[in-house]
């Protein structure tokens, strides 16, 4: 494809982010890789929803601008990593989907074994630490995982989706915002139901055979269903689940959680009674 039809695809995505409520004002923006030296990128200052092809910048893998009239993203080195660290990606997304974003905002991990096509698309999706957005501590937060996911929550910020060409690195942002919808309409409801471990390695056979990649195919004793795969050995930022509890344990069978129902362990148990009496304290006035 030659570089003026990309950024034409570029602006069509950028339209996409703004109309689905992805991207308010100027927020967002999109990259795709030319070749080894060269990478397209959006402006900064400009809506994704108002883009011309002209608006289109050109940066090297240091991020210093080649081409282009406007000033390039400031974001441009979140993109970079990716490239840097991913060869089998050649673009990048970055916004601010609702949902999603509150879910990286409430530090809330993304339940696995609910929904086949994320099972399938997605995968697993970690969040990286928070880190004031520009700059090269930014950008290295989401290091740790680009290699082993296509989809990122950054913690109190936004996300990041990336594939082999533009409308992959676009889907990923949509699946992942509307998973994320369902699973706060759902939690209304009152109730998660997950899938079995049996159903979700059907799924990722399914997964092997389509040519996608996925953290658990990294050893036979990854956890397929329950707690995420990207702990410590990622990154000292590991948010434990509240809303959302990881699926039963290996083995016991489809199984859902409403509150209620939930088996809490001592250690828990003993915190909620504590925390309970001291709010009782506190509200008569007792301290
Ligand atoms: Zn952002």
């Amino acid at each position: 494809m030659n570089e003026y039809k990309i950024k034409e695809q570029i602006c069509e995505i950028g339209r996409r982010l703004y109309a689905k409520g992805f991207a308010a004002a100027n927020d967002g923006n999109i990259t795709y890789r030319l070749n080894d030296k060269e990478i397209l990128c959006t402006p900064t200052m400009v809506s994704k929803g108002f883009m011309k092809p002209e608006d289109i910048c050109k940066v090297d893998y240091n991020g210093k601008q080649l081409a282009g009239t406007r000033k390039r993203t400031s974001e441009v080195l979140l993109h970079l990593t990716v490239y840097k660290l991913n060869p089998a990606i050649n673009a990048v997304v970055h916004c601010h989907p609702p949902h999603a974003t509150a879910f990286a905002v409430a530090h809330e991990p993304i339940p696995k074994c609910v929904l086949p096509e994320v099972e399938v698309f997605l995968g697993e999706v970690p969040i990286s630490k928070y880190e004031t957005p520009g700059d090269q501590r930014f950008a290295d937060t989401i290091a740790p995982f680009v290699k082993d996911c296509n989809t990122i929550l950054l913690a109190n910020h936004g996300t990041v989706t990336f594939g082999p060409d533009l409308q992959n690195a676009y889907f990923n942002t949509e699946i992942i915002d509307a998973y994320c919808h369902i699973l706060i309409l759902a939690k209304q409801l009152g109730r998660v139901n997950y899938f079995d471990e049996q159903k979700t390695r059907e799924l990722l056979a399914l997964k092997r055979r389509l040519g996608y990649d996925d953290v658990r195919f990294r050893d036979d004793d990854s956890v397929i269903c329950g707690e995420s795969s990207f702990d410590e050995s990622y990154s000292d930022f590991v948010p434990k689940a509240r809303a959302f509890q990881p699926a039963c344990a290996p083995r016991t069978g489809p199984c859902s959680w409403n509150g209620s129902e939930r088996e809490l362990d001592t250690e828990e148990l003993v915190q909620t009674i504590t925390e309970r009496v001291m709010e009782a304290l506190a509200g008569a006035g007792v301290r």
